[in-house]
């Protein structure tokens, strides 16, 4: 059996009958193992195009695995996980026997790039300015001219309140500072979605709000999210859904006031009063 084929739990592939209402992220019964170690298992997960997921749980739930199997930082065990209808990670059809082709890294890398993901440390690079790094990926990625690139960056800077900081290096910036500028950058591959990883649990608590107030703004401007965020006041005023995970499972997903108000499980009553 070559190496680049194989079998997912179910055939993946473009889902003809997926219509205007086919959610952007669609993950059916993902499980991810680190040797002996299930991380993730049987997670479904459905986000609507435009629709904000807050992400709760406890550390080592597997929230990371879970945004790292969506942009395929890690690859699924088992499962499927779809974007816009395409199963991440293999061609659009089956081979002639049946077997699903896994993608050259090239196309995974493309796939990849449509999906921005901002993480707790902001990982800029600290011998560019702000505006570089933004105007980075653009132009080695995308291909774009310096001068388009740069146009660009001024605009996002703009929209993350930090148009005055351009040329400011990371070290002469705040952490809010910083993961506004990692936001920007991650928003100048002009992504299908935002996957945001505890983005403010870095911060001191007076820059929280700040970075915050970025993502309301992009919530508000239609962008499809999944935050991973113990932040329930952000969770309560913008996210559509909130989904908790614990040990690895999806144990309860619905609405702002159904998840905080009315958790069902002991398990998440005991989060929510270590979190409130
Ligand atoms: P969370 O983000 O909810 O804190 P993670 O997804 O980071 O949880 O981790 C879930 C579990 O998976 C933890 O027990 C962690 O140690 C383990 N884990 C995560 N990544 C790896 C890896 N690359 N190799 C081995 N174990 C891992
Ligand atoms: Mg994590």
């Amino acid at each position: 059996t070559p190496d680049s084929a194989a079998t997912p739990a179910s055939a993946p592939g473009s889902d003809a009958a997926a219509g205007a209402a086919a959610p952007l992220i669609e993950l059916e019964g993902v499980h991810k193992a680190f040797g002996d170690l299930h991380v993730l298992k049987d997670c479904d997960l459905s986000v609507a195009a435009g629709e904000v997921t807050v992400l709760i749980g406890p550390s080592g739930s597997g929230k990371s695995t879970l945004l790292r199997c969506i942009n395929q930082l890690e690859e699924p065990t088992a499962g499927r996980v779809r974007i816009a209808g395409v199963t991440q990670g293999y061609a659009e059809k089956p081979l002639a026997d049946g077997r699903w082709q896994k993608l050259p890294s090239a196309q995974i890398a493309h796939q990849r790039s449509r999906i921005g993901m901002v993480f707790q440390r902001f990982h800029l690079f600290p011998h560019m300015t702000a505006l570089q790094n933004i105007m980075e990926a653009p132009i080695q990625v995308l291909g774009r001219s310096a001068a388009e690139a740069e146009k660009s960056a001024l605009s996002l800077l703009e929209r993350v309140g930090l148009a005055d900081r351009a040329d400011h290096y990371p070290s002469e910036l705040s952490g809010g500072q910083q993961q506004r500028v990692a936001i920007a950058r991650a928003l100048a591959m002009d992504p299908e979605l935002m996957l945001f990883d505890e983005p403010t649990s870095a911060l001191d608590p007076e820059l929280v709000a700040e970075v915050l107030a970025v993502l309301k703004e992009l919530a508000e401007g239609g962008m499809t999210m999944i935050v991973v965020t113990h932040e329930m006041g952000f969770a309560r005023e913008v996210a559509d859904q909130v989904v908790f995970m614990d040990d690895g499972m999806i144990l309860e997903q619905g609405t702002p006031d159904q998840l905080i108000e009315q958790p069902r499980s002991e398990r998440l009553k005991g989060f929510l009063a270590s979190v409130l």
